[in-house]
């Protein structure tokens, strides 16, 4: 029985290995609840010509008559890599698609889902934002990884999300929510609340510092707090691990305190970059956490001076 076990298992292993061996992208699917999986890319960078471009999380959702994607990646090339790893978990095809956000690295994978994808969910910001700068995100993925990510195909998301609803798909059920523009304008997520799943998108990144450069700070930290009330059990991030309420709530912290920061250094009579140093004292806790740090403020601090400033004539 022993030795019947040993053969099993080593023809497993054999197979498992094979499955991934010919993969442009080795992504290995995350089980996080039953039918419920993550792909985490193992990098903490932005696009670059070692990552190829994947440098986002998708999450998908197997049900009795097909899967729900949450995200599709920064490339067809990436979209491709996500339908063989499904491919390996189930024979049901991609009927059902979430575009969480409109930066590309989130939706530049649909087109691949084309001849399967029954409905692709977005708010109407996004849908705009993808006409109107798609092949804008195409070339500058191309130009940052040295023409991996290649042309992608721009497919648009036609389901329109306006406020908080619950979309029935397969067997199961999810609430997708609004993240009030918080980390960029049209944000959603997706609550799976039999399983306390929170598939967040790029709300939450985990361990890699975020991108603030269309966010509204302080409505993002007020939703980080709100989200405290769902108690997830697990959180699928959109950049960095999977996480739990304590990555959400380590993530609330560091963004008040770069606004914390930043008002000091406004209220004192600095301009942006006059601050940038004292911003960057101020936020070193968070570096071991959140690699990219100091470049990410240097990047960003303007931006969250011209909110500091608007907020102080209200
Ligand atoms: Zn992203």
């Amino acid at each position: 029985m022993r030795y019947i076990n040993a053969i099993l298992f080593t023809s497993f292993l054999f197979s498992a290995s094979q499955v991934f061996a010919d993969l442009t992208f080795p992504m290995h699917p995350q089980q996080v609840a039953p039918d419920i999986y993550a792909l985490i890319t193992p990098t903490r960078n932005l696009p670059n010509p070692e990552n190829k471009g994947w440098n986002s999380n998708s999450a998908f959702v197997v049900t009795n008559s097909g899967v729900l994607l949450f995200d599709t990646g920064s490339s067809s090339a990436i979209g491709e890599s996500i339908k063989k790893v499904i491919a390996q978990i189930t024979d049901q095809p991609v009927r059902w698609i979430i575009n969480s956000h409109a930066h590309g690295d989130h939706w530049l994978g649909n087109a691949v889902f084309k001849d399967t994808v029954e409905a692709i969910y977005a708010t109407e910001q996004v849908k705009t934002k993808i006409i109107e700068d798609g092949q804008g995100w195409v070339n500058r993925f191309m130009q940052m990884t040295e023409g991996a990510t290649g042309q992608s195909e721009i497919l648009v998301p036609k389901n329109i999300i306006d406020q908080r609803t619950t979309i029935r798909f397969g067997d199961r059920e999810g609430v997708l929510f609004l993240s009030g523009n918080s980390h960029s304008p049209g944000d959603i997520l997706m609550w799976l609340e039999d399983e306390k799943v929170l598939i967040s998108g790029d709300v939450i990144y985990s361990d890699r510092m975020p991108s603030t450069l269309d966010a509204d700070l302080r409505q993002w930290v007020l939703l980080l707090g709100e989200l405290n009330a769902l108690q997830p059990k697990v959180v699928i991030p959109g950049h960095g691990k999977v996480t739990d309420i304590q990555g959400v709530m380590r993530l609330k912290t560091l963004l008040q305190s770069f606004w914390d920061a930043v008002k000091k250094g406004y209220d004192e009579g600095q301009s942006d970059f006059e601050m940038v140093g004292d911003v960057t004292a101020a936020l070193a806790q968070f570096e071991p956490h959140y690699p990219g740090l100091e470049e990410k403020v240097k990047r960003d601090i303007s931006g969250v001076f011209l909110q500091v400033e608007a907020a102080s004539f209200q």
